[in-house]
């Protein structure tokens, strides 16, 4: 993680232009369509929760429905992209995205089913070593499946889950407390699953260290993440980092279509062990014999083992366009405006006018992503619907948050000082 300092920024539309101007990724918006009102771009502040269309999303899906067309079922080994095969060409990409190697990553399924099929193979309590942590406030799916899963091995999620809370007046979470809490329970923790950013805050968590110490404090500690709101967001080195298993969805960030597709990744060190209980399909089968439609599942090597059913092409087809304009651009360049677009943000909403609000988001750069969190004192909502009103999609949680998240590929300094502007003066 790189830790910089900020520029300073100046308040002005002028200033806003040169920076734009300056950008080396400045033609990456040309890829994307964005939303219109009256013939005027809107200023999109949600690529957190859903990522806009890259225009070339048209041409990959239409190669598929082609291939279909005149195919039909021969698509499966003569379609241009031949779809017994289809999910291999996402993994190079993938890998490089969140740092991982080719082996440990698949794409497959959607990340709530994911999470599931990860903690069959990851949660495995016993009498003794049962507990999970997780982030006080997360994601509300993770912690349905958190807690059936636990219930599902019998245990009371009451008893089980152990939440990591930010102190007193606080809203971030502090690695310390977290490194603390992780030596207080190390004897009976079986798992960390802890969101990369939070979806609420923006907190990004120390992945590597909270890792590095759990598994200091026991090998038998299994820490993954949920990187819904990580990945394509932040600079990611999964495999380097140690983690055990992640897993992210990819229309947030990544831009690849409402109930789009889901990464997988599994550490080159569990994801070859057959020995791991899996939920399994013909499609996680060895491809030789996948059709022999033989007794007895043969894990294929790495984590495309535990795919189940065959491939979604079509929503894999639209992840493909997006991951080729986060390989083309890379993680590192976007992390670079990233942190210049989201400073200028804070820059602007702290030195206007308005002071009836707090950002929660963490002001270190190192802790967050591109998302700020707003809390408003009071008349959270009339601000947020002037704010729609006056052409700036961004995203409201109640009771009195607003969410907005300038995203490096598509979204400009202009962006960030016009959304500024109609803040403090709403
Ligand atoms: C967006 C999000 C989800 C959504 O899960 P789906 O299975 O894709 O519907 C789950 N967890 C987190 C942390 C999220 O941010």
């Amino acid at each position: 993680m790189f830790v910089k300092q900020l520029p300073k920024f100046i308040n002005s539309l002028d200033y806003a232009r040169s920076m734009d101007l300056n950008d080396p990724l400045k033609e990456y918006r040309n890829k994307f369509h964005i939303p219109q009102k009256e013939n005027k771009d809107l200023i999109y502040f949600c690529g957190n929760s859903l990522g806009l269309q890259p225009k070339s999303v048209r041409n990959f899906i239409e190669q598929e429905l082609k291939d279909w067309e005149t195919l039909g079922v021969e698509g499966h080994l003569h379609a241009k992209n031949p779809w017994l095969y289809y999910h291999h060409l996402l993994e190079e990409q993938t890998a490089r995205l969140v740092g991982a190697k080719p082996i440990e990553v698949v794409v497959m399924n959607s990340l709530t089913v994911n999470l599931n099929l990860l903690m069959i193979s990851f949660y495995r309590p016993t009498k003794t070593r049962y507990k999970i942590m997780m982030e006080y406030m997360a994601f509300p799916s993770d912690q349905y499946a958190v807690e059936n899963q636990i219930k599902f091995h019998g245990y009371d999620p009451h008893k089980t889950i152990i939440e990591l809370m930010p102190r007193e007046g606080e809203y971030a979470i502090r690695t310390e407390d977290i490194l603390q809490k992780i030596e207080e329970h190390k004897s009976e923790l079986a798992l960390i699953m802890i969101g990369g950013v939070n979806y609420y805050t923006g907190q990004l968590f120390e992945m590597e260290k909270i890792t590095g110490h759990a598994k200091k404090s026991s090998a038998e500690i299994v820490v993954g993440f949920d990187l819904a709101h990580a990945a394509g967001n932040v600079e990611l080195n999964l495999h380097d980092w140690n983690i055990d298993f992640a897993t992210w969805c990819t229309y947030k960030y990544l831009n690849s279509g409402p109930g789009g597709t889901s990464g997988v990744f599994i550490h080159e060190k569990h994801c070859n062990d057959n020995s791991l209980p899996r939920l399994s399909g013909w499609w996680g089968n060895e491809e030789e014999t996948r059709f022999k439609m033989q007794k007895g599942f043969f894990p294929q090597t790495g984590a495309a083992g535990w795919q189940m059913s065959n491939a979604q092409i079509l929503p894999m087809a639209a992840h493909r366009a997006s991951l080729e304009i986060f390989d083309e651009a890379g993680m590192k360049k976007l992390n670079e405006k990233s942190f210049l677009l989201t400073g200028y943000l804070q820059y602007l909403l702290l030195n206007g006018k308005r002071k009836d609000f707090k950002i929660i988001t963490p002001s270190d750069t190192a802790h967050r992503g591109c998302q700020l969190s707003i809390v408003m004192n009071n008349s959270g909502k009339k601000t947020f619907d002037a704010l729609t009103e006056n052409g700036i999609i961004a995203d409201w949680r109640e009771p009195n948050v607003i969410r907005v998240a300038p995203v490096p590929l598509y979204n400009s300094f202009e962006d960030v000082w016009r959304f500024a502007e109609i803040f403090h003066s709403v």
